[in-house]
């Protein structure tokens, strides 16, 4: 007889971030299961005590903000200006970025009343605010932001209703080194990030035709768009750019080695990675 451990035992291994040999392991009897489950969530328990006291007395802050903060410094180091704009987004932009009820994205959009919802992307504010800059300041323009996005999603372990978004755009760049610079950019938010062994792969977004995916193994970390672009002439630009958005919850969560990124998101019943009814 093989026994695996029942879906609560898994759930709440998962949840105390167990690795994969720990939750695929096999027994060949239910008391031989209970007396392991025991051990290993006693384990697991004491594991989750040591970093949230590591959390107290050494790095004070959870790795998401710590990720933050790192990235505006790579950022601001490599001549990008950091912006900051509003959480609450007219439906005229969302329609700018051809985003109107017969669209994927449209279902996703939390509304506040029938004019205005929660962003689910910083690029409708970025647009706005080149269109101003380049005006002001001469090419090429670099600017980013960070902060919260917000999208329906259905239960995923790398999917948040809200999630804290990285996107950052160079405008006005030499149209043959629009790629070099792409890959160079995801290279330095990677290395800021610590995480090793990326990949990029183009695919084809709802939103922008074709972009460029910064992957690890399976897990989209990032998506990147060059110009000219079709939705421009939307905003009344033209120019050669390239653009980045990477989810600093999936980065966090790698880097930190954690199951899902709820555990590392902006939430209640975790903190730093870790879950709280301990
Ligand atoms: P996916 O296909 O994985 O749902 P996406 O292609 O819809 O992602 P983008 O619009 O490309 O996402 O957003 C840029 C990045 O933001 C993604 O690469 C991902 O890291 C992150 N991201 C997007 N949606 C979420 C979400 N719901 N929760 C956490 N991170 C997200
Ligand atoms: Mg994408």
């Amino acid at each position: 007889m093989t026994l695996t451990w029942t879906d609560l035992q898994k759930k709440r291994l998962r949840e105390l971030n167990c690795s994969d040999a720990l939750e695929m392991r096999c027994f060949s009897s239910a008391e031989e299961r209970e007396a392991a489950f025991k051990q290993e969530e006693t384990t697991l328990k004491r594991q989750a005590r040591e970093h949230l006291a590591r959390l107290r007395e050494e790095t004070r802050r959870p790795a998401l903000c710590r990720l933050e903060s790192t990235l505006v410094e790579a950022l601001i180091g490599a001549g990008f200006v950091q912006v900051s704009t509003p959480v609450i987004l007219a439906k005229s932009m969302l329609a700018r970025m051809t985003i109107d009820d017969s669209h994927a994205l449209f279902s996703q959009v939390f509304w506040l009343d029938d004019k205005r919802c929660l962003r689910p992307m910083l690029a409708p504010n970025l647009y706005t605010l080149l269109k101003d800059l380049l005006r002001l300041w001469s090419k090429p323009v670099r600017i980013f932001e960070i902060g919260s996005c917000f999208r329906k999603e259905s239960q995923s372990a790398n999917h948040l209703n809200e999630f804290t978004m990285l996107n950052l755009v160079e405008w006005g760049l030499p149209e043959a080194e629009r790629l070099s610079r792409l890959q160079e950019m995801a290279a330095l938010v990677m290395a800021a990030a610590g995480i090793e062994g990326f990949s990029l792969q183009q695919e084809e977004s709802v939103v922008y035709g074709d972009t460029i995916d910064v992957m690890l193994g399976d897990l989209e970390l990032g998506s990147g768009a060059m110009g000219p672009h079709v939705l421009d002439g939307l905003w009344g630009m033209t120019g050669t750019w390239m653009g980045l958005g990477f989810g600093l919850e999936r980065l966090a969560m790698v880097r930190e080695g954690r199951r899902n990124v709820r555990s590392v998101g902006k939430g209640l019943s975790y903190l730093d990675g870790v879950r709280l009814n301990l």
